[in-house]
């Protein structure tokens, strides 16, 4: 449930009201609000004189659901972009699966920059299957993606893989990207609630959309109103591509629930010829974002070389989405 209290209700009393319902406190524009399990379906009567309004839940997708907020949420990036509300952008975020070398990253600001494009991706923290695989160049491939950021004004988004490093990602990135693999380590959800900055939770591969949304819950319960939902594909029995990516969810996701959707083609994919068609089935989805791993030469990346577009594959995409995006009345950001 949630409960948005009375104007008048005061801090002491809210920390006893939270207390006895077990229940988060959150200040939401001004509005006192609890939320309890949704297995509260109803108030003691004397507790009834400090409620301005409730919302009762089948599940504890509560914060999440258009029941509560029908509007898709509105998240600024910077002052003049924002996704959600009522405006109409869709990011196109590009980049390399990892950030390599300051030569490597450069190139791709210089890209973006070339196509008036705003969100930076690059890993620093792979989350890789094997311990001999690249695992990213940490808080120095950071440090390259601030010096971008100062340089080209392009916002960073990059991922946070164990909560060990969570306090830096959210230092150094404008969007913090929790990977599929690591959307369930609560040391990370909880860290991220504590911030404002914009947070990506990607949808891991085994992972329903109750607990999806659940694990969004945490972020928006512990305090940060500002969650984006990543679809980058889940594990079926096909094994020709590298995932499925689940468009029939993203549909089930934008009838249920009022957060921003950005969609990953190219993990879900594998393979870098699926994904400039898969793209724009994506961009037909009327979803916030499109995030698209490029790289200068794909077939050296330290990571993720099979699904990278090189810079003239990206720009190609480019350039086949825009009429898209117009006929679908959104604009590439
Ligand atoms: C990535 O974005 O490079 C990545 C590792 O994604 P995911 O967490 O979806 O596997
Ligand atoms: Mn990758």
């Amino acid at each position: 449930m949630i409960i948005e209290l009375k104007k008048n209700t005061d801090s002491a009393t809210i920390e006893k009201l939270a207390q006895r319902l077990n229940a988060f406190h959150i200040c939401n524009q001004d509005k006192n609000l609890l939320i309890t399990s949704a297995s509260v379906k109803e108030l003691a009567s004397e507790l009834e004189a400090h409620v301005e309004n409730q919302w009762v839940f089948a599940n504890d997708m509560q914060l999440s659901s258009r029941s509560f907020l029908n509007e898709t949420r509105e998240i600024q990036l910077k002052e003049g972009l924002s996704i959600g509300g009522k405006n109409n952008n869709t990011l196109l975020i590009g980049g390399p699966c990892s950030v390599e070398s300051e030569d490597q990253i450069r190139s791709a600001s210089e890209l973006l920059k070339e196509l008036d494009l705003s969100v930076l991706r690059g890993g620093c923290y792979k989350p890789r299957t094997s311990p001999y695989s690249f695992q990213g160049l940490g808080l120095e491939g950071l440090q390259l993606l601030s010096k971008m950021r100062d340089e080209f004004g392009h916002l960073i988004i990059s991922e946070v893989r164990d909560a060990t490093h969570v306090e830096a990602i959210i230092e150094h990135t404008d969007i913090i990207q929790i990977g599929a693999k690591a959307m369930y380590d609560q040391g990370i959800l909880r860290a991220c609630a504590k911030t404002q900055k914009p947070v990506m939770i990607k949808r891991g591969f085994g992972t329903t959309l109750q607990e999806f949304t659940q694990a969004a819950e945490f972020i928006l319960a512990g305090g940060n109103s500002n969650v984006i939902l990543c679809e980058r594909g889940i594990r079926t029995f096909e094994t020709k591509t590298r995932f499925t990516l689940d468009l029939c969810g993203v549909a089930w996701l934008q009838e249920h629930t009022n957060l921003p959707i950005i969609l990953d083609p190219s993990h879900a994919m594998g393979y870098a010829y699926g994904v400039p068609s898969l793209t724009k089935a994506c961009l037909a989805m009327n979803v916030e974002g499109l995030i698209i791993e490029t790289h200068p030469n794909p077939a050296k990346a330290k990571s993720d070389a099979s699904q990278q577009l090189d810079y003239n594959g990206f720009r190609t995409l480019y350039n086949e989405l825009q009429p898209l995006a117009e006929c679908l009345g959104r604009k590439l950001k």
